[in-house]
């Protein structure tokens, strides 16, 4: 999924733009069918007027254009479908927020008998014409709609969806996927991604505090330092996405929050909390905290014995503090085919979410480096997030808030 910070991210448009719900479904429930069987009422989230926003931002072809070229992304997508093609074949798929329908022509072409292409975006009108175009009307069913609110009148053997957003949670699209497993999905389906896992890690960054920043201090022979104050409120107020490599990364990462997308509620989106330790592998100026995540295309083998019983992590789990003898890369049992937006790794349309400080902090070799960071949905706007940052070093303390928009 594409999202973006700052002024061009859409939800700012001016969003007059027909949506094609009405003003009913607000608050309207609909009737889900539980596992044993027996109905259950479902609570449906409200279409707010930043979702409309949100879901206009996603009918400009730009977004899908950067998506679609981000190979790495949609390669691996595509690698998953066919590695699971024999879950795919013959099954009924539905795909959660299909955008232009890539995933789902992937999930035709893997043999998929029927394919549940749902996206409330206006692009979904392209991607019918899309299927069309490909002779695949008779297996990719388009809906237009929010998956909260369409209705497919059959259990579905597949989940696929491209929900995360920087820093895994913003965009707050997973709580979709959660709606449609639990509307839709089978005893034993398949979610594709199967999990996630959010890391954070302390960095240095000299040349970025240079450009941004030391720049006031000579410019064309005159002090300009009195810009500082500005200059580091305008640079580093609001996270950052940006690029970085392994060598601005103190130590190895910690875990934030591992997601089993077969087990995870929406509540637990609501706010993750984690308590970390590192201990910096260098000297260095740390200038503040990176954030990426990696997803794992799994197969459905521990849900089938019991679809609410978590997956076994393959990373420590989520909260527990962690040092410097920690792994960078968490061991892959199942040799589940991975997403991932690491630093070392080759980069994505997801870079990496950089949260710097004012003014960085030196630290030594072997130097602690400890605290909190809480991430919580935004009350004004789901879709943002207030980062909270507590973080403690050479006997001093600071708290960060910042509001990733
Ligand atoms: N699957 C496509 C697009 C991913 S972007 C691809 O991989 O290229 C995410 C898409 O999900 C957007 O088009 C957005 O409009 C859609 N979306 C987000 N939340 C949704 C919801 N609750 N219901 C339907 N569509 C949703």
């Amino acid at each position: 999924m594409y999202s973006s910070s700052g002024d061009s991210n859409g939800y700012h448009q001016d969003n007059k733009q027909q949506f094609g719900m009405s003003q009913r479904d607000r608050v309207r429930r609909v009737r889900a069918k539980s596992r044993d069987g027996f109905g259950e009422e479902q609570k449906v989230t409200p279409c707010t007027e930043f979702d409309k926003a949100y879901f206009n931002s996603y009918a400009h072809v730009g977004i899908h254009e950067e998506m679609i070229k981000d190979h790495v992304r949609t390669n691996t997508y595509r690698d998953a479908i066919f590695h699971h093609q024999s879950l795919i074949e013959g099954k009924v798929v539905v795909d959660v927020g299909c955008g232009t329908g890539i995933l789902s022509i992937f999930c035709a072409q893997a043999g998929a008998k029927r394919v549940y292409a749902v996206d409330a975006s206006d692009i979904a009108v392209q991607a019918n014409e899309v299927v069309k175009a490909n002779n695949l009307s008779d297996k990719v069913i388009v809906l237009h709609g929010r998956v909260e609110d369409v209705e497919i009148n059959e259990e579905v053997d597949v989940i696929i969806s491209e929900w995360m957003g920087y820093m895994l949670l913003y965009e707050s699209m997973l709580g979709s996927v959660i709606t449609a497993r639990d509307r839709w999905l089978k005893h034993g389906g398949l979610i594709l991604p199967s999990n996630a896992t959010l890391y954070m890690a302390p960095v240095t960054h000299p040349d970025r505090y240079r450009e941004s920043i030391e720049f006031w201090r000579n410019v064309y022979g005159i002090d300009m330092s009195a810009m500082l104050p500005l200059a580091k409120q305008c640079a580093f107020e609001e996270p950052s996405v940006e690029t970085i490599s392994g060598e601005n990364v103190l130590t190895w990462p910690h875990v934030v929050k591992h997601v089993d997308c077969y087990t995870i509620t929406i509540d637990e989106l609501e706010s993750v909390t984690t308590t970390y330790k590192f201990r910096s592998m260098m000297r260095a100026p740390f200038h503040g905290f990176a954030f990426w995540f990696d997803v794992e295309f799994g197969g459905p083998a521990a849900s089938l014995i019991n679809p609410r019983v978590p997956v076994l992590p393959t990373v420590p789990s989520n909260n527990s503090p962690m040092d410097g003898s920690q792994r960078k890369k968490r061991t892959n049992p199942n040799e589940a085919l991975v997403l991932s937006t690491a630093p070392e790794d080759p980069p994505t349309h997801w870079q990496q979410t950089l949260i710097y400080f004012y003014d960085p902090i030196d630290v030594e070799q072997d130097q602690l480096i400890e605290g909190s960071a809480t991430l919580t949905q935004s009350k004004e706007n789901r879709r943002f997030m207030n980062i909270n940052l507590r973080y403690s070093s050479g006997g001093r303390s600071f708290v960060k808030e910042s509001v990733m928009r």
